[in-house]
């Protein structure tokens, strides 16, 4: 993916003030602390992320992309939207850049939604794969264990995306391709659009992903036709998003499945809480183990340069940045975001003491 040798850090202090961490981390965002209070902690921390990490040049971008190599690398934007519908914005939060992995978070729900839990986990599968994104050994590792048909591993990356994209109900691609791009564009609460030079660049260099598909094919665990099913996934792909369309899609599972913004059920508080669970497995790959460990909240990265952390029931934190690391998140998106979490004190692990 790329040379670069970023790898996340603990931080080692927090820095802004404790209220901070009594705010948001017990009860409601808004409903405890007057509204100034609460807005000018969670700006202080978004702009003290931004002006921080503004300078900082490491990683670079995908390579295998041709429209994702010729990336500005100087674009950075950063939002929190809550899930009382506020915004926090600092940078370029309104520029488009094509979602690529994250989308998967999006399909899951789809698929989750009308198909139900139990059968992502048995035709998908759950668990961390602990190998890179677009990894085809990973398949034939699952498919040793030799117990009839093993699901492909897990919907967030390449592979059980790819199935979960076969999953899509449907009769012919244009239905399921609306159907999910009208699924995304719900959360993100206005129309998303397919942006067409990116989905040719992929669709030009897709050999691997075909070959994923073929693989999947040959041990049952696709449920489609590959080739077709390769062109679902790779429009997924090539939509494009801003950081603040980000912040309000994560915002939205952050609130139950409700869109904060519009007040549209998308999709339901179970399936919301599942596909949280499976971004804490394997939303940035094989670093997901290092991302739970320091910062401490379910996320998805794509690598387009986007990444949105989600903290239940209170916001969602999303950084654009075209930047990668080895294993293809965001680097200063994930330091961003490891910044405003620990200034606010969210982390689904903390204990909450009772007084
Ligand atoms: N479209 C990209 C691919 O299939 C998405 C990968 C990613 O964002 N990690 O390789």
């Amino acid at each position: 993916m790329t040379k670069a040798k970023f790898s996340l850090k603990p931080l080692s202090k927090f820095s802004i003030a404790s209220c901070a961490v009594i705010c948001v981390t017990q009860g409601a965002v808004a409903r405890d602390f007057s509204p100034p209070t609460y807005v000018s902690i969670i700006q202080q921390a978004v702009d003290r992320a931004y002006s921080h990490y503004k300078t900082v040049t490491d990683g670079e971008n995908a390579s295998y992309i041709s429209y994702l190599a010729k990336a500005n690398t100087k674009f950075y934007g950063i939002v929190v939207v809550t899930t009382d519908g506020a915004i926090f914005k600092a940078g370029d939060a309104d520029y488009p850049f094509p979602i690529e992995s994250i989308a998967k978070v999006f399909t899951l729900a789809h698929v989750m939604k009308i198909q139900g839990p139990k059968t992502v986990q048995n035709k998908i599968g759950v668990n961390a794969t602990g190998l890179p994104f677009n990894s085809a050994l990973a398949i034939e590792l699952n498919h040793d264990k030799l117990t009839g048909s093993p699901p492909p591993g897990n919907p967030l990356v390449n592979a059980g995306a790819i199935a979960t994209a076969s999953l899509v109900d449907g009769k012919s691609l244009e239905e399921k391709w609306n159907m999910l791009l009208r699924e995304a564009s719900a959360f993100a609460g206005h129309p998303l659009t397919l942006n067409k030079d990116v989905y040719d660049s992929e669709m030009a260099d897709n050999q691997h992903n075909l070959a994923i598909a073929v693989l999947l094919k040959s041990y049952k665990s696709l449920y489609a036709d590959p080739t077709e099913t390769i062109d679902l996934y790779t429009r997924e792909c090539s939509y494009d998003v801003t950081a603040k369309d980000l912040a309000v899609m994560g915002a939205t599972l952050a609130n139950g499945g409700t869109n904060p913004l519009t007040h549209q059920a998308v999709t339901d508080a179970e399936t919301s809480m599942r596909v949280l669970a499976v971004m804490a497995t394997a939303g940035l790959y094989n670093t997901s183990g290092e991302w739970l460990y320091n910062v401490g909240l379910p996320a998805k990265s794509g690598v387009g340069g986007g990444i949105v952390a989600v903290v239940p029931g209170k916001m969602a934190i999303a950084v654009y940045s075209s930047p990668l690391d080895a294993a293809g998140n965001s680097v200063r998106g994930q330091l961003a975001i490891q910044s405003i979490a620990q200034d606010l004190g969210v982390n689904i692990f903390k204990i909450q003491m009772q007084k």
